[in-house]
């Protein structure tokens, strides 16, 4: 059996679906599991909605609740026209999610996102598993909490692996026995607990179901349909002659998704790795074309890949009592950064100092610093940038540092790391 995923992009408007139809007829062969993000933007739009719902705006929440619901219910008429049958399950989804919401946020923010931020996808695979089906694309729709187990630490939940096989086998291998072409949709980016709560996997979650449920039937295969024709060795944003890299093996997909390569969700890889089934990478728009394959250990490419992450803050911190940066010291910053959940880029001691550059968020990030300065004086420059680039050279150092300051860096024999900020 095969796996392909499809993200938000690539299922935002009837369009866009019937694209993926098409990419299902022409480019699947035997069994398929289909697992599907949220339509377009809506997973942002139910952060939105969640975030309303907790700060008790009432005003916003009907709003922002109109617009999901709009949204979802115009893409149903374009679907299904006025078969009024087929759009019920839609508006049954909806009518949960408002009775979802017309419960009190609990103490726990996370809870209450899985709880609400979960509709993308219901919804989503909801309407294309009816669509396909109305259009006789034969498939049965799973609701992935009935197959990824997870603990509860509610919007990062870690996969209990050994019920997830169980439960995966069980239900999409019982589905598939006896018959060599049937197509089982699902959902990705979502879970639940044994106690039945529902989870989620992390933003961006839904590369990583395929791979888990890829691991747990030892699937031939797995395609990951984007915008991007691949994997490419810079932002094409950034850089108009950005290229394709055509096969990579695991452990440097693994590194490039590690340093912020946003193209496939980082956990991804690995499950996928342990058992050496392929990754394909490749454009929904342009089906045919070749993509980006992931598999084996041998590096062939040496092309230079950059990898930018924005918004970074770069800090120092120095103990006030101007004891030594040792292990005290490191289990302290650290435990308060895992607190605050702040994720360390890259970090660096010296005697009596500490410097890491960190994802910025005002909120988490005052926070820490109120903490840090109870024991530390702590030195920060905002708006910093995070460039690292892999099989570097000077010359490929030369034309990024165009206009920008280095503050920091770090090298091995491979990659380079720097955190700059603009020249003033
Ligand atoms: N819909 C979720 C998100 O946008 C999961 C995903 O797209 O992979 O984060
Ligand atoms: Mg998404």
């Amino acid at each position: 059996m095969r796996v392909f995923k499809f993200g938000g992009a690539s299922i935002s408007s009837k369009q866009a679906i019937d694209n993926v139809l098409d990419i299902i007829k022409n480019h699947a062969s035997g069994n398929l599991v289909v697992v599907i993000s949220a339509m377009g933007k809506m997973t942002n739009a139910l952060e939105v909605l969640m975030k309303a719902h907790h700060e008790n705006l009432k005003e916003n929440l009907k709003k922002q609740y109109a617009e999901i619901a709009q949204y979802h219910l115009s893409i149903a008429d374009d679907l299904f026209g006025d078969n009024d049958e087929l759009k019920k399950n839609t508006g049954y989804l909806l009518k949960q999610l408002d009775y979802q919401l017309e419960k009190e946020p609990t103490e726990n923010y996370d809870y209450d996102y899985d709880q609400i931020v979960s509709f993308g996808e219901l919804l989503s695979t909801q309407l294309i598993s009816d669509y396909f089906n109305y259009k006789g694309l034969k498939n049965k729709l799973f609701d992935a909490r009935f197959l990824i187990r997870t603990e509860d630490t509610y919007r990062e939940a870690r996969v209990e692996w050994d019920k997830t096989s169980e439960k995966v086998q069980q239900q999409i291998g019982g589905f598939f026995k006896n018959s060599d072409s049937k197509i089982a949709i699902t959902q990705g980016f979502i879970g639940a607990t044994a106690e039945h709560n529902t989870t989620t996997l992390g933003r961006e979650g839904s590369d990583y179901t395929a791979a888990i449920i890829a691991y747990t039937m030892d699937a031939k295969d797995v395609t990951i349909w984007k915008d991007v024709p691949g994997l490419l060795n810079a932002d094409p944003k950034y850089f108009p002659d950005a290229v394709l890299l055509n096969e990579i093996p695991y452990r440097e997909a693994i590194e490039l998704a590690f340093y912020g390569a946003s193209v496939i969700h980082p956990k991804t890889i690995k499950p996928l790795q342990n058992k050496q089934i392929p990754l394909y990478v490749k454009s929904f728009i342009n089906p045919s074309h070749e993509g980006s394959l992931i598999q084996g250990n041998l590096l062939q490419n040496t092309i230079p890949c950059y990898i930018f992450k924005r918004n970074q803050v770069l800090l120092s911190i120095i103990p006030k009592d101007f004891s030594f940066i040792e292990e005290e010291n490191f289990s302290l910053i650290f435990g308060l950064f895992a607190h605050f959940g702040i994720r360390i880029n890259l970090m660096q001691n010296s005697a009596i100092s500490f410097t890491v550059c960190a994802d910025y968020n005002p909120n988490q990030f005052q926070a820490l610093v109120d903490e840090l300065n109870t024991e530390f004086s702590v030195r920060y420059n905002l708006n910093m940038e995070l460039i690292t680039i892999r099989n570097y050279d000077d010359e490929t150092i030369d034309r990024i540092l165009n206009q920008r300051k280095v503050y920091f860096e770090q090298k091995s024999r491979s990659t380079i790391q720097m955190v700059v900020g603009k020249v003033k």
